[in-house]
């Protein structure tokens, strides 16, 4: 507790502190770059495992932190994580990360 006051009077980021680690876009983000570099997907150092992609319609991820499947759905072309229940969070990161990465490239994961 006394540690979380004084991270938010110090106006330094709280989320190193949160125990959900995926909790912002850019965490999302920083763990897509890490994906894209591990040539073993199931590398320990990789929170997120890319289950299944299909395009525009949702992603599977498997979230090591919370140890659960997590499902990213495409509302009219936006990305909403089910799991959290929101957009902003890293799983919807990781997910426009992962859409721009195929849209790019041109071509599917397997
Ligand atoms: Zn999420």
């Amino acid at each position: 507790m006394e540690r979380k006051d004084k991270a938010r009077l110090s106006g330094k980021s709280q989320l190193i502190e949160n125990d959900h680690e995926l909790s912002t876009l850019d965490l999302g983000t920083m763990e897509f770059m890490k994906w894209l570099m591990e040539e073993n997907r199931e590398s320990r150092d990789c929170l997120i495992v890319v289950k299944d992609f299909f395009e525009n319609k949702y992603v599977i991820l498997y979230d090591k932190c919370i140890r659960q499947s997590v499902i990213v759905g495409y509302r009219e072309g936006m990305p909403w994580c089910m799991t959290c229940n929101a957009d902003d969070c890293g799983h919807v990161g990781f997910a426009i990360c992962l859409k721009q990465h195929f849209d790019r490239n041109d071509h599917i994961i397997y």
